[in-house]
């Protein structure tokens, strides 16, 4: 007897089972107050605001919005353990209990990647296998630096700066909290942060943690708040360095603040990053490349590649890859294992990137979305791409900061040199080429500061990170990241 076999029908979209992670093992409070000076502390004036899930819009935890007299309370309280036990203590003293916090951050890994997701949107793969063991990383990295440092900077005899401001924004929480705590502590400093407003329970949870690795009262304070409580801790008399990261628009409100005082400072600001495809690049390897550097975290990342370049020989090829592979990706609940695309991280960043979408087209640029239901609740944006751009369009100049591409493309080497320099930003860039001598002229002539060759966010703490031109001064990571908190 013989029968058919009825061959497999793939339509681009994989029919995957829930494969929802579990919330039974976190701890969120429903109220969170300041921490300052070791404690956590009720606001002077007693305001709160709400900290939402943007999947669901439901309410996670209301959280202290400090005031002027609180941000003076952090800033003395750093000052104090600056003066005192902080300052006098050795800093092979100093290494430990940052090695402390690392393995703390390792053992609640799980607890906070799932808070993470819930509090900002990403999908629970990216907190769970990348932001959480990248944050555990920095804290392991710099904790090896801080009896080192007259090594590292021989003949030069490093020392602290004093009392460092650090304002966060909401895109990597957790880890950006990391890469501006912990080489501030290794290199003997004292911390005031403000997280932003939107993402500030996992720097909360990291107070916790910094209580329970009993690291002296007054070296670590996380003041919680809005732009305005960012604002009072850049203008504070006391403030010896302010290290941002957030806006380009931001960055330049505080450097006009803090110029003519004696604050240093770091700035991590926006980019607008060049993707380029030679027509020589691994193609399968390549659209992979795209798709990470752009939808990954939803687009929401400084360093994301916003503008793709495809020489003209390949753009048909690519594109349709790119379309192809679009359509496979999941969008949905960040707490499922399945869901590549999660939630737009607030309303307003929605608002934003729906504005762009609407410019795009107007400007007569041809949109492509990835074809799926959008929850009812919550803020969402499939991932995008645009084709028929130019130069001279908004989505092409502006950072977007949601998961949208703007795609051109090119026929030599120069020609697209020039136009992935043709912006005011200068933060990261990708290349994908089979030959090694590109990469090397491509790199050589490019104003970024981080260029992949054949791959796309690789982030480690050993590697320093940073921009040029709009996108900021100071690097943070590597050894590189220990110079903006020393006087050399
Ligand atoms: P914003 O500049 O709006 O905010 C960043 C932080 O600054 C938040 O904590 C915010 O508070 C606070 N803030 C807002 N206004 C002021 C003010 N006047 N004075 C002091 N602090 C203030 O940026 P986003 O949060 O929207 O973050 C996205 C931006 O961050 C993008 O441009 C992105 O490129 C950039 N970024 C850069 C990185 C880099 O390494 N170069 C890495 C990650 C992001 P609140 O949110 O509570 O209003």
């Amino acid at each position: 007897m013989s029968s058919t076999i009825k061959p497999l029908e793939f339509n681009g979209k994989w029919d995957l089972s829930p494969a929802l992670e579990s919330t039974d093992h976190i701890d969120v409070k429903k109220q969170y107050e300041l921490f300052i000076n070791g404690e956590f502390v009720v606001p002077q004036k007693e305001n709160y605001f709400s900290s939402i899930n943007p999947a669901s819009e439901k309410k996670l935890s209301i959280i202290a919005e400090a005031q002027e007299v609180d941000v003076d309370n952090a800033v003395l309280s750093a000052r104090k353990a600056y003066n005192g036990h902080w300052g006098r203590m050795s800093a092979k003293e100093r290494g430990k209990y940052i090695f402390r916090i690392a393995r703390l951050i390792q053992e609640k890994a799980k607890e906070l990647a799932v808070i993470e997701s819930l509090d900002g949107g990403k999908p629970i793969r990216e907190s769970r296998d990348i932001d959480i063991p990248i944050s555990a990383a920095h804290f392991f990295y710099y904790a090896g630096w801080a009896d080192k440092l007259v090594y590292a900077f021989a003949n030069r005899n490093p020392t602290s700066v004093g009392v460092v401001g650090q304002i966060i924004p909401w895109n990597f929480p957790l880890m950006m909290a990391a890469w501006k705590i912990a080489p501030a502590l290794a290199t003997g400093n004292t911390v005031v942060l403000k997280p932003a407003e939107t993402t500030s329970l996992t720097a909360l949870k990291l107070a916790e943690i910094i209580q329970e690795a009993d690291l002296p009262p007054g070296v670590v304070n996380i003041v919680t708040g809005a732009g305005k409580t960012g604002s009072l801790l850049v203008n504070h008399h006391d403030i010896d360095k302010i290290a941002f990261t957030g806006s380009t628009d931001v960055g330049k409100i505080i450097m006009k603040s803090i110029a003519g005082t004696n604050k240093k400072s770091t700035m991590e600001l926006g980019g607008k990053a060049a993707n380029i495809i030679f027509d020589d690049a691994p193609l399968d390897q390549a659209v992979e490349g795209i798709i990470n550097g752009i939808f990954f975290n939803q687009g929401h990342v400084c360093c994301a590649g916003s503008r793709l370049f495809v020489q003209e020989s390949i753009y048909k090829i690519v594109l349709r890859k790119l379309k192809d592979r679009i359509q496979s990706l999941v969008l949905g609940n960040p707490l499922d294992k399945n869901t590549d695309i999660g939630a737009i991280n607030s309303k307003e960043q929605l608002k934003t990137i729906n504005k762009y979408l609407e410019i795009g087209q107007k400007e007569g640029a041809e949109i492509f979305q990835l074809n799926c239901d959008i929850p009812n609740k919550g803020f969402w944006c499939p991932p995008t791409l645009f084709t028929n751009v130019s130069q001279s369009n908004l989505i092409a100049k502006e950072e977007i900061f949601g998961p949208v591409l703007a795609i051109q493309t090119f026929r030599t080497i120069d020609e697209v040199i020039t136009k992935a320099n043709n912006t005011p930003f200068g933060l990261s860039a990708g290349v994908w080429t089979d030959k090694g001598s590109k990469i090397f002229n491509l790199t050589s002539k490019m104003n970024a500061g981080v260029i992949w060759a054949n791959t796309y966010n690789k982030f480690d703490p050993t590697s320093p990170f940073g921009g040029y031109k709009e996108s900021g001064h100071g690097r943070e990571g590597g050894l590189h990241g220990l110079m903006p908190y020393l006087n050399l």
